[in-house]
């Protein structure tokens, strides 16, 4: 009866000392700072940096080479910097 009850007390423990573990793998993004719980990302700075996923996905997005922008692209980012909807509406309605 003891061994059960000294059985059952050890197991959430156990448990316990496994989430404490977990938590303090948490990591720190050395881009934003930010402690993130997420899978890191491979910053593509060196490819052996470890990011959060947020600073992945810009790093990502700022990789993406620019000179694919033409006239339409620009045009597009000229209209969304209006802030006009309907301008924005009728550049998507005629270039979509
Ligand atoms: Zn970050």
């Amino acid at each position: 009866m003891v061994y059960r009850h000294m059985e059952r007390v050890e197991r959430p423990a156990a448990f316990l000392e496994g989430g404490a573990a977990m938590s303090k793998q948490a990591r720190v993004c050395p881009l934003c700072g930010r402690e993130y719980p997420e899978p890191p990302a491979l910053s593509r700075a060196d490819n052996t940096t470890d990011i959060c996923p947020a600073c992945g996905m810009m790093e990502a997005l700022a990789s993406i080479p620019r000179q694919r922008e033409g006239p339409a692209e620009r045009t597009r980012r000229a209209v969304y910097a209006t802030g006009n909807w309907w301008a924005r509406e009728n550049f998507d309605a005629t270039h979509n």
